[in-house]
């Protein structure tokens, strides 16, 4: 980790994002970058969206922006967030904040112009560390040693914190997956917590603990942290039903290959009722949990599901019956996507039509599957 109290990268000295931190400053204001990109800055992590924080209100922010020739977005403006897009990129600057009033699920905030303020609100001390535009670090909290030990540590009172927005829990077994020390283990008090208020997780919108589960699963090695879920309570809040002891083998045996968050999902199980998936995710899930009690071959996987879902159900398979994924697999998962059934409708007509000639062909395809896909159309259709 960097430990000079300076963070720099093509991020940071992109010259659109210096022109709006220069246009905030010109105006008197305090124009500071926060959170995600300061941190991954920090650990030599990828930085990806930057998000800007400043005492200006999002009414001054917009004037602002719109005299330097840029095109305010009121995104989250009851959060006090204007996306400022530079040259193509967005930034969200946001008003420095404080709580007003939380229920748990939302916050009404009214805007400050401390920072002090608005570090105090944020939810881990790694992520209330901030930047000026020359990459000078500002860390009101101490949250640079937590940073350093890589150690997921509320700000404040975990409980309080816990109850004033429920997702927090979720965030920071997600943020201890992502940047936690492996070896360090997760927090105690952090995690004491999360295991006393893990009901409240109910009052969550699905929207927001897909999001966040969805990050969570994939993290390099999110194991540990799905463990600590499971033993804590908050596992089966969000995913009744559900087991992590196969996703340790499946991260091993993933490993190289990129980390997709339903394979992840697929061998935790449980029930999906409390997650909003999209239509393609709850398709591929419904494939990968089918072909995860199925004898189905590679080939015949990569026939029906394609290479990449294939992929994911050998893996998932692998991991859940403890055994390696049968040797040449990819190779054969290849063969079979790229597999053409031999016989058409042509071969089976005029003496079949209509429905029996569909289920002629479907009986067919699957002796062609039993045969691993090496049937030829003449053998195929001598047995009919
Ligand atoms: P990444 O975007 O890489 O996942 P991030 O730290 O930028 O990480 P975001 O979810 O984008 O995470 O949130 C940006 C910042 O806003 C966080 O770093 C944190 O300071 C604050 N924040 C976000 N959500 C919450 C929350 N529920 N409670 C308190 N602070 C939050
Ligand atoms: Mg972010």
């Amino acid at each position: 980790m960097k430990t000079d109290g300076t963070v720099g990268g093509d991020w940071l000295e992109h010259p659109g994002t210096q022109t709006l931190m220069q246009a905030l400053e010109g105006a008197g204001h305090i124009a500071l970058f926060v959170g995600g990109c300061v941190r991954n800055a920090l650990l030599g992590e990828p930085v990806g969206d930057v998000d800007i924080s400043t005492d200006a209100t999002p009414e001054t922010v917009s004037d602002i922006a719109e005299a330097a020739g840029f095109k305010p977005v009121p995104t989250g403006i009851d959060h006090g967030t204007v996306t400022v897009v530079v040259q193509g990129k967005p930034h969200e600057v946001t008003t420095f904040r404080r709580d007003v009033e939380t229920d748990g699920r939302r916050a009404v905030v009214a805007f400050s112009s401390r920072i002090e303020e608005d570090a105090q609100r944020r939810d881990f001390t790694m992520n209330a560390l901030y930047a000026d535009r020359h990459g000078r670090v500002i860390d009101p909290l101490g949250g640079l040693p937590d940073l350093q030990a890589r150690r997921v540590r509320f700000v404040g009172d975990a409980e309080t914190r816990i109850r004033e927005d429920y997702l927090r829990i979720l965030r920071f077994f997600r943020f201890h997956a992502a940047y936690g020390d492996p070896d360090g283990g997760i927090d105690t008090e952090g995690l004491a917590a999360c295991a006393a208020f893990a009901p409240g997780l109910q009052a969550i919108s699905r929207e927001r603990i897909t999001a966040e589960l969805r990050k969570l699963l994939s993290a390099r090695d999110p194991a540990p942290s799905v463990a600590a879920m499971a033993q804590s309570g908050v596992l089966s809040v969000i995913l009744p039903g559900a087991d992590p002891r196969a996703l340790a083998p499946l991260v091993h045996l993933d490993a190289a290959e990129p980390p997709r968050w339903l394979r992840r999902l697929s061998v935790v199980g449980g029930d999906t009722d409390r997650l909003r998936l999209s239509k393609a995710e709850a398709r591929d899930l419904a494939a990968l949990r089918s072909a995860l009690g199925s004898l189905d071959t590679p080939a015949a996987l990569g026939w029906h599901l394609g290479t990449a879902l294939a992929t994911d159900a050998v893996l998932a398979r692998a991991a859940c019956f403890e055994t390696p994924p049968p040797p040449g697999w990819t190779a054969e998962i290849r063969r079979g996507a790229q597999a053409r059934f031999p016989v058409t409708a042509a071969d089976l007509m005029p003496d079949l039509q209509g429905e029996a000639l569909g289920t002629r062909l479907k009986s067919l395809e699957a002796q062609w599957l039993a045969t691993n896909l090496t049937a030829t159309r003449e053998a195929l259709l001598k047995g009919t």
